[in-house]
């Protein structure tokens, strides 16, 4: 990356800054009009985007599955005009038409009818965005995608800021972040979001910090120049303030003093941090009922969800991937612990059944549609390695009536592993497992295995399984060595690492590894199993 092209990148963020933060702020009315008219023109904008993203553009790999399968663009038209979008994409799916999670992160080849391709990630970007500075996806459900930092997306999701506040009756109290910095993008992209709908952030915290994570000078001078740039636009924004995972504590008293103050307040943390925070409201007698959690990153789970609840806290999820963008918000009406409505004004969803590799388990992946012109990638049936419940359902909540009437929910993954907001993929894991530590410790590769467990209190756990058979270890020596090994792959499986061993979250059992399943293995799924 030369200056130039890195100043050409700041250039064009400070113009769209300018553009961004120079109008008056979106109100509720402004907001539910937007999602409006997304809902009005669905049609028109998938046909449109399908129109100019795929079959004027060469490279999407679409391009090239639609030609497999001997589809023009008039029958993608009528079939969307005759039956709608998602009875047009379930057909498309048949035919061939989605991505596996495994090919859309270029791990597979994607074979149809006889013809071979490979893909990389990039070869989904929608051409018709500029080249923005592009953030790390660390904080979110993907690990370690690199995605184009667009200012009118970040706007786009905006719109659903104000009812999600509205309809938790949080949109009078102050708001707080606990999120990372860059090259995380989840904590910058709120915080300008916030500002833009004209409940700027109270307080950022970031659970890492420059120093500690020796973040590079790239992404140190953007985070100041979107934070100082925007200030040449009116928009005061908060810096950050490094709270690591284990002062959880510092967060909740800042919650509990501006409840009193202010009479309520809201976070916007991952989901074990949320967790973490209310440990230490219960463990300090500190107060934050009614206050609430907007919580993401990881699955909101039962003892999670009763975790934070025992403080009188409220929780809602909510769902977003960095690719896709967002994609729900929890319904405040329901009593399923991880319900949410999907957003499909913006995104479609029809699911696929499909079989885990190495193992004789099936799921029903989530496979999404991109449907604004905006989206950073251009998407038809991606799956995502989540799988899950898809329903129709009447609430009440005011997302009901905005038109949001499908619902999601038991949203789990089935590649990776979460903790602290953060997560790794788990098949980073296996080289580790299989190559790594029985050279350096003894045994074989089935001899080492990985499980993802939660506590009785919320909190999630990886065990790392050594057979008895190895015989003697260091278990702390095996530990480092994997956060070590983990953290030198990708920057956000440092971040990731960083936090998993500030919060202790990898310990070693000795026991036999667990018969015929994955090499790293979830609770869920294992259950599933059963
Ligand atoms: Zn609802």
């Amino acid at each position: 990356m030369t200056i130039i092209t890195d100043l050409i990148k700041y250039s064009r963020l400070a113009f769209s800054l300018r553009d961004i933060l120079k109008d008056s702020p979106i109100s509720l009315e402004q907001s539910k009009e937007v999602i409006a008219t997304r809902f009005y023109n669905r049609k028109k904008n998938f046909l449109s985007l399908i129109e100019k993203g795929v079959y004027q553009n060469p490279r999407s790999p679409f391009f090239k599955l639609l030609k497999v399968a001997d589809c023009e663009f008039g029958d993608i038209e009528s079939m969307v005009n005759q039956d709608g979008i998602e009875a047009a994409l379930s057909r498309l799916l048949a035919e061939g038409i989605y991505i596996s999670w495994e090919e859309f992160k270029g791990k597979k080849d994607v074979v149809r009818g006889g013809s071979h391709f490979r893909f990389s990630e990039r070869d989904f970007d929608n051409p018709y965005l500029p080249d923005y500075y592009q953030i790390q996806s660390s904080g979110s459900r993907s690990a370690g995608t690199r995605t184009i930092f667009d200012l009118r997306y970040q706007m786009e999701k905006g719109y659903y800021l104000l009812p999600m506040l509205a309809a938790n009756n949080a949109l009078d109290f102050p708001i707080g972040l606990w999120s990372s910095i860059p090259p995380s993008g989840t904590g910058i992209g709120s915080s300008l979001r916030y500002w833009k709908v004209g409940k700027p952030v109270a307080k950022w915290f970031s659970p890492v910090g420059e120093s500690q994570m020796h973040i590079s000078m790239r992404d140190r001078l953007a985070l100041r120049y979107i934070i100082y740039g925007s200030r040449l636009w009116g928009a005061k924004l908060v810096k950050p303030k490094y709270v690591s995972s284990t002062e959880a504590v510092k967060v909740a008293q800042w919650m509990a003093i501006t409840k009193r103050q202010f009479g309520g307040c809201s976070i916007q943390c991952p989901v074990s941090l949320s967790v973490k925070v209310c440990q230490a409201a219960m463990e300090n007698s500190l107060d934050i009922q009614g206050t609430h959690f907007f919580s993401g990153g990881e699955p909101l789970t039962e003892a999670k969800r009763c975790q934070i609840e025992a403080t009188g806290a409220l929780v809602r999820s909510i769902y977003s991937i960095s690719e896709i963008g967002r994609i729900g918000y929890g319904c405040p009406e329901s009593s399923i612990t991880d319900d949410l409505h999907l957003f499909h004004d913006s995104v479609a969803l029809v699911q696929r059944r499909r079989k885990l590799d190495d193992t004789d388990m099936f799921v029903n992946a989530f496979c999404f549609t991109t449907l604004l012109p905006t989206a950073p990638k251009i998407l038809i049936n991606v799956e995502s390695d989540d799988y899950g419940v898809m329903e129709t359902r009447d609430c009440g909540c005011l997302f009901e009536q905005l038109g949001f009437v499908k619902h999601l929910y038991n949203i789990r993954s089935f590649a990776k592993l979460t903790g602290a907001g953060v997560t790794i993929l788990g098949t980073d894991f296996v080289r580790i497992l299989e190559e790594v530590l029985p050279g350096k410790y003894g045994g074989v590769a089935t001899d080492y295995q990985l499980l993802e467990e939660e506590d009785g209190i919320g909190q999630t756990h990886l065990s790392l399984i050594i057979s008895p058979t190895v015989g003697m270890v260091d278990e702390n020596a095996v530990i480092a060595t994997i956060l070590d090994e983990l953290g030198r792959s990708t920057p956000s499986n440092k971040v990731a690492t960083r936090l998993w061993s500030q919060m202790k979250i990898l310990k070693v059992k000795r026991i036999h590894p667990v018969a015929k399943t994955h090499k790293v293995m979830t609770l869920h799924l294992m259950k599933r199993n059963d």
